[in-house]
């Protein structure tokens, strides 16, 4: 029998290609963003500890108390935002299910929903799926947002927009100016804020991310995402967060309830305990990337990429147009091919092919795998 699909243009991610194709290329994966290297011991052995105590049921609907005690207090140290646990703070099975579970309590068929370009590939099909009309505005050269692009791009018929800074995939971030010309320019209008903000940890050069619940007048507004995964190096244990104001959360709730209902007890716990016992690990983040991307950039300093600026997320840009003037998606298939290394093309996080030939390396990967793809790609050399 044949399904007609509600979502035709939609295939498999490109980091899941692009990871199938590195395993049968046995290529070195600097595409899909994940570490190659574990977790602390102790997160381990805190899972099983769980386990074995008999965390095995099911979590409360919203999120392990502790676990969500933990959040607020973390969130109030470092955006000053006060929020109750209970009212505010919902755990997800990663910052994906939390984005999904936003979209649908709040998008209706018909309303318009801006996304900046590039922009992650899980937004569009979420609305999408809502019967929402998604608007695709460009970042300006330096991936910031263009002011200007995004008032004039407001109706009555925006019904959310969604942002995502530290940004994946040029490592742009938010300045304290851009939280108030946002507040400004949304004042008047019955626009939410979806803000992801899974690389808040992940800032560069002595910068602090800027989350919209720094702002008392944003956070009115927003969902804010995030996800335990990029900051402890276990992006395969799928547990992050929506912190939104109470009614925006109970409308959450109504469909988080309905999708996983609740988040891996275990997990859950063993964060719990990461927060409760080692609050200082995040500040060790930032120092511990910025290191692998000095590194990184300094083993491509001879080959024939440019790269671009990166003040947050574990991802780098850069420009193959010295190499190549083949699209995105055919030179990173030879890449994989003819030099044994994955990376992601950046054409699908746009609605038009970005102008310049970019393509993104995940550098959270350990010394080793940096070193000897950064030696293939220094060898490429112009077609
Ligand atoms: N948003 C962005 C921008 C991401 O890069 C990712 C994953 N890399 C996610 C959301 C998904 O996060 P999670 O793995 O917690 O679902
Ligand atoms: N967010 C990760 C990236 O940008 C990938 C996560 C996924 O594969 N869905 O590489």
């Amino acid at each position: 029998m044949h399904l007609d699909s509600k979502l035709p243009r939609v295939g498999t991610t490109i980091f899941t290609v692009m990871s199938r194709l590195a395993e049968q290329h046995r290529a070195l994966n600097l595409g899909q963003g994940f570490p190659d290297f574990e977790p602390p011991p102790a997160f381990a052995e805190a899972l099983q500890r769980h386990v074995r105590d008999g965390k095995n049921q099911y979590a409360p609907m919203a999120g392990v108390p502790r676990l969500r005690q933990q959040l607020a207090h973390k969130l109030s140290r470092d955006y000053g935002a006060p929020l109750d646990p209970e009212s505010y703070i919902t755990v997800t099975d990663g910052a994906t299910e939390g984005l999904f579970d936003t979209i649908t309590a709040v998008v209706r068929s018909g309303d318009e929903v801006i996304v900046f370009d590039p922009c992650y590939d899980s937004y569009e099909p979420a609305v999408l799926l809502q019967g929402g009309r998604v608007l695709h505005l460009p970042l300006n050269p330096e991936f910031g947002i263009d002011w200007q692009r995004l008032a004039s791009a407001l109706s009555p018929r925006t019904r959310l927009i969604i942002l995502n800074f530290p940004h994946n995939p040029s490592g742009a971030v938010l300045s304290p100016e851009d939280l108030e010309t946002l507040a400004r320019i949304v004042r008047d209008t019955r626009a939410f804020l979806l803000s992801d903000e899974v690389y808040e940890h992940i800032v560069y050069d002595g910068r602090e991310h800027q989350s919209l619940l720094r702002h008392p007048e944003l956070r009115e507004r927003s969902f804010v995402v995030g996800s335990f995964g990029k900051t402890y190096h276990a992006t395969g244990w799928k547990v992050g967060w929506v912190v939104a104001p109470p009614q925006l959360t109970t409308e959450l709730r109504k469909v988080h309830q309905f999708v996983t209902f609740s988040t891996s007890t275990a997990a859950q716990h063993a964060f719990a305990d990461v927060l409760e016992q080692q609050p200082g690990l995040v500040h060790e983040l930032p120092g511990f990337y910025q290191q692998r991307r000095d590194r990184f950039r300094q083993l491509l300093a001879g080959s024939h990429f440019r790269l671009l600026p990166v003040a947050g997320t574990y991802f780098q840009l850069a420009d193959y147009s010295a190499l190549s003037s083949e699209p995105d998606l055919e030179y990173t298939r030879r890449l994989v091919v003819e030099a044994g290394v994955a990376t992601i093309p950046v054409s699908p996080f746009c609605e038009t092919p970005p102008a310049q030939r970019l393509l993104r390396f995940c550098f959270a990967k350990s010394d080793s795998t940096l070193e000897h793809a950064a030696a293939r790609l220094c060898e490429l050399r112009p077609a």
